[in-house]
């Protein structure tokens, strides 16, 4: 009955997840996930919260979570901003920071769901070409004048590509568009590159977010988080308590605040990912796959004798399950995300057997 539909309903293409399916025993590399589980001391501190405590509402402002993000990072309290994922994050960024006459930016090939939020909240934008290398180039950031953008945002190290931007890229791109706010996307920064979080206090015009998702392996709990000047995260507040005051719920607070303290955790599965992408990474090119260099917790790779769609296809046929994406430029790439040693000492024994 969609003539009961809003008129921006109709013009919606929503984003598509990366599938989640319901069998056993499926080595699921597709969805970027943390291959370990959370911190012991998370899933401790989410069962002593379920509890009768469940009966009230859980703080609208998640002061304790912003105050234990806020000690991780060296930064004030009132430059942190919590939400539900950081997919909520980014979009009440899009809304309260990016939506301007002027169209915001980002690459052509990067998170899908930005031109999503553009197309929800009707912002204009325009893609910027990455390089031949698929690296994304500062200077094309660099327009200024009457061509000066209306925002700014990428993924730092990039989507699906896994290439890291250095910092001080990150630098220029930010202090050649004092116009506007650049958002940087850290979901994988943890797995190999320097966070920009250090540049909030010299730059206004800075928003990074982060999420509890992969580097912290809580995809299940629902926690992001950003880092900006108190007017960023003050724009954000008004976006989100207007919109919902409660994201986060108790157990996601708890779960979070203990998540983040815990880093020696963190430390220690984070460098066995890195561990796993190194060696994963000479065994496809062993296999001869181009991989590109990854910071991420995936790697981005495509065979010279070999169709990505098939590689795929025939990798489901063995219950293993990689992400390809049917886009221009990218079509012959798998993305492949690290698994535990054994998952991808399996999914090297398939290739091996396919591309036999
Ligand atoms: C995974 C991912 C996110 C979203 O993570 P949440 O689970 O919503 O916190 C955001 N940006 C990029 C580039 C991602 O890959």
């Amino acid at each position: 009955m969609s003539q009961y539909w809003s008129a921006v309903v109709h013009g919606l293409t929503p984003y598509v997840p990366g599938e989640q399916p319901k069998l056993a025993n499926l080595v699921k590399l597709n969805t970027n996930e943390h291959p370990y589980g959370p911190s012991p001391r998370a899933i401790e501190a989410i069962r002593a919260e379920a509890s009768d405590a469940l009966r009230l509402y859980p703080d609208p402002r998640a002061d304790l979570l912003k105050a234990a993000i806020a000690k991780r990072f060296g930064v004030a309290s009132g430059e942190v901003f919590v939400g539900n994922g950081s997919d909520e994050v980014l979009a009440h960024a899009f809304m309260a920071l990016l939506k301007h006459k002027r169209p915001v930016r980002f690459p052509d090939i990067s998170y899908s769901f930005y031109p999503v939020y553009c197309g929800l909240y009707e912002i204009a934008f325009e893609t910027v070409p990455l390089d031949d290398s698929l690296a994304i180039r500062a200077d094309d950031y660099l327009g200024g004048g009457s061509g000066a953008a209306g925002g700014i945002i990428f993924p730092n190290p990039n989507a699906p590509t896994g290439r890291l931007l250095p910092l001080a890229d990150i630098e220029r791109i930010v202090r050649g568009n004092p116009q506007c706010v650049v958002v940087v996307d850290e979901a994988y920064v943890d797995f190999g590159g320097d966070s920009a979080v250090p540049l909030v206090r010299n730059h206004p015009n800075l928003l990074v977010v982060q999420t509890l998702s992969k580097s912290r392996s809580l995809a299940g709990l629902r926690v992001g988080f950003a880092i900006g000047h108190p007017e960023l995260i003050e724009a954000l507040d008004r976006v989100k308590d207007s919109f919902n005051s409660y994201p986060l719920d108790r157990l996601a607070i708890a779960g979070a605040i203990a998540a983040i303290e815990d880093e020696e955790y963190f430390e220690r599965t984070r460098k066995a990912v890195i561990g796993t992408r190194e060696q994963l990474t000479s065994e496809l090119a062993s296999l001869g796959f181009e991989v590109l260099p990854s910071a991420a917790n995936f790697v981005f790779a495509r065979h010279a004798g070999r169709d990505a769609g098939e590689l795929a296809a025939e990798l489901r046929a063995r219950s293993i399950i990689v992400r390809h994406f049917r886009q221009p430029r990218i079509e012959q790439f798998l993305r492949i995300t690290i698994g535990t040693d054994e998952q991808c000492a399996v999914l090297v024994a398939a290739l091996r057997e396919i591309l036999r």
